[in-house]
C-alpha cells in the first residue's frame, strides 16, 4: 500500500490548532468540558477553552509555565 503524499509542514498556527482541535474531544459547553475534566480525575490541572476551529470546547493540560 502506498503512502500518501507528505503534506507541506504547516507554518501557521491556525493550522497547528485545527491538528490539535482533530486530536481532541469537543464538549458543547463549558461545563460539559469541566465535567470530562473531573471525571478524568487526573493529577494534572485541566483546563477548558472554546476552539477557535470547531466551536466546541476542548480540554488542555495546564502546566506551571503556561
Ligand atoms: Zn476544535
Amino acid at each position: 500500500m502506498p503512502r500518501p503524499p507528505r503534506q507541506p509542514k504547516p507554518d501557521s498556527g491556525q493550522l497547528y490548532r485545527d491538528r490539535a482541535c482533530r486530536s481532541k474531544r469537543r464538549f458543547r459547553t463549558q461545563g460539559d468540558a469541566l465535567d470530562a475534566a473531573a471525571a478524568l480525575n487526573l493529577e494534572r490541572e485541566r483546563k477548558a477553552y472554546q476552539c477557535p476551529c470547531c466551536g466546541h470546547w476542548h480540554l488542555t493540560t495546564r502546566f506551571p509555565e503556561d
